[in-house]
């Protein structure tokens, strides 16, 4: 991953003909190190507020972070040896010490690569390896996990650790362990941060790996820089510094969807909930630090919202809450509605950085029925990201808000290529990107004449019936707008007749009484006939991947292998 080899993508790079005018613009590449520049003085008295569990939370201004992620990466040059686009990767909690390593590593040139700590161990070995990452920075309270792993990281050589954790599962490691503290102490407060290629590998994340292995998404300062920029935009999440943004959404799940580098432009405060984020203790941290704006995949938030329900808190300070990784369920958004918590829904993938879509709705809608409708949308596409829909034969589908296709999208912080590995190429399979070279997103769905996009699906959970296509997520929604259903997944299962018939598993809240009859009158007021599942079961919880979406898969083979009991009606 050397600097020569940050590429331009072939298909879209166009050199000036000889004669053109130049731009008298200057050239100043993109650089994450400017935006910790930026953020640790400008706004150097804005806050990294870390919840500790017990006692006083954990604040760090801007400025400190800003000298702090200085003495790291002397630390990590000078102690360490770290060089060049070598990968620093962390196993880390959302804290002021994660916040230091995103700033330190790209900005002094090398890769940060953050792992999803709730990857089973294979996986994130496999991962470890595959990046050739020479460096961990690991929470103390991570440790459990990491300790049995180390033996099979043979390339990690150095782990450096933070924070409250038994240190003794390390002992006999053969790489070295050091203290994060302790590395930073006495170490200069400032850094000359190098003038890097903007087009330089700045930090990289693997996609959650629900099809074969998992893929490695290598951002750059350019795509980094651009991305903070558009996240920051008033319709996006238009936070200002008079904003506190609870950090849900973890820093290993694709950047914290931006957050970081975007409060270092403009000085919002992050509000970090490092291990706790259970909905008790969220609800708590909100009453305490009273945050304005939050950001969380739907789980979270219907996690929340049950708590909120037992015990009520004064949330009255949080009034934005952004909600994306999978669809947000109408009855989640009314709720929250109810709460004065105003759900923004955003669409993303770890390969577009991820702001894809998000949806505030255009100004003549404001006020009117239609408000509601659009909200409930992905949402909007911005500047930076040109979409359109593909059919099932390649053909180009119009912007009708009716035809369904697969949505492909490019723009300058949308991946190209997946990591090849330190010795391969970057890799561009077919099923990911067109010969043109747009991303194939995998999701299904419809855009607006106004570019609005709806998805109805993922590609692969589409459900095909006699030759139509049944939403899953139309039914999971209507399912769970039932006042006795917590949770409901819908996934297609092998008919004889029809190919494909939906089943329906449903979470049904405590002391509930809805039996599947009802369940079904239910949904026949909200969708058409033929698209009633006549397959029903109830599970305890829906299964969940490591970022906390639904696991259709695992249902799927749950139901292949008979392990559920499905009623027929
Ligand atoms: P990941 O790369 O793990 O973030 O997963 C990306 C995928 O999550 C997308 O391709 C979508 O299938 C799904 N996703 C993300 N945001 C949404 C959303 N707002 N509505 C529906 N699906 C979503």
């Amino acid at each position: 991953m050397a600097a020569e080899s940050a590429h331009r993508s072939p298909t879209f790079s166009a050199k000036p003909p000889e004669a053109a005018v130049l731009s008298t613009m200057q050239d100043v590449p993109l650089l994450i190190s400017r935006i910790l520049t930026h953020g640790s003085t400008i706004h150097g008295g804005s806050q990294v507020i870390t919840w500790t569990g017990e006692g006083a939370p954990q604040r760090r201004s801007f400025a400190e972070i800003g000298s702090r992620a200085a003495q790291l990466a002397h630390a990590l040059h000078d102690d360490l040896g770290v060089r060049g686009d070598d990968r620093v990767a962390t196993l880390m909690w959302n804290n002021a010490e994660h916040v230091e390593a995103y700033f330190a590593v790209p900005s002094m040139g090398a890769v940060l690569h953050t792992l999803n700590l709730r990857l089973p161990a294979n996986q994130l070995a496999w991962i470890v390896g595959h990046a050739s990452d020479r460096v961990i920075i690991a929470n103390g309270s991570l440790l459990p996990l990491l300790g049995p792993l180390l033996p099979h990281l043979p390339g990690v050589e150095h782990v450096v650790v933070s924070g409250p954790g038994d240190r003794s599962v390390l002992e006999g490691a053969s790489a070295r362990v050091h203290e994060y503290e302790e590395l930073l102490a006495g170490k200069p407060t400032t850094y000359d941060w190098p003038e890097l290629d903007e087009l330089q590998a700045a930090a990289m994340c693997y996609t959650s790996g629900t099809t074969g292995d998992p893929k490695g998404v290598v951002y750059s300062h350019r795509s980094v820089y651009l991305h903070s920029m558009q996240v920051n935009m008033a319709q996006s999440m238009g936070l200002t510094d008079a904003d506190t943004s609870l950090v849900v959404v973890p820093q290993f799940h694709v950047n914290a969807w931006g957050l970081p580098h975007a409060t270092f432009m403009t000085g919002v405060n992050m509000l970090m909930p490092d291990r706790f984020l259970q909905p008790g203790p969220l609800a708590e941290m909100i009453e305490a630090e009273r945050p304005t704006h939050a950001a969380a995949v739907p789980t979270i938030w219907q996690g929340l919202l049950a708590e909120l329900t037992a015990k009520p808190r004064d949330v009255s300070s949080l009034t934005q809450v952004t909600i994306g990784g999978s669809a947000c369920p109408p009855a989640l958004m009314a709720a929250f509605d109810e709460l004065g918590m105003r759900v923004c829904h955003a669409w993303g993938m770890t390969e577009t950085s991820p702001l894809g879509t998000i949806a505030r709705p255009p100004a003549h809608a404001v006020g009117t029925d239609e408000e509601f409708a659009y909200r409930l949308t992905q949402g909007r596409f911005p500047a930076g990201v040109e979409a359109r829909l593909s059919g099932p034969g390649g053909e180009r589908l119009p912007w009708d808000g009716e035809s369904a296709g697969e949505l492909e999208v490019r723009g300058p912080w949308i991946a190209g290529a997946y990591f090849g590995g330190t010795d391969g190429e970057a890799f561009r399979p077919e099923d990911k990107f067109s010969a043109d070279g747009w991303l194939k997103t995998g999701d299904v769905g419809t855009i607006s004449h106004d570019g609005f996009l709806t998805l109805t699906d993922r590609a692969k959970d589409v459900i095909k019936s006699g030759g139509e296509w049944i939403s899953s997520v139309d039914l999971e929604n209507a399912l769970m707008a039932h006042p006795d259903v917590a949770e409901a997944a819908v996934v297609a299962v092998p008919d004889d007749k029809w190919g494909e018939r939906p089943l329906a598993t449903v979470v049904l809240k405590e002391g509930a009484t809805a039996d599947f009859e009802t369940l079904r009158a239910f949904l026949a007021e909200r969708v058409a006939k033929w698209q009633l599942p006549e397959r029903w079961t109830v599970i305890p919880a829906v299964p969940k991947t490591s970022v906390g979406k639904f696991d259709k898969k695992v249902i799927r083979k749950q139901y292949a292998s008979g392990e559920l009991d499905v009623t027929q009606i």
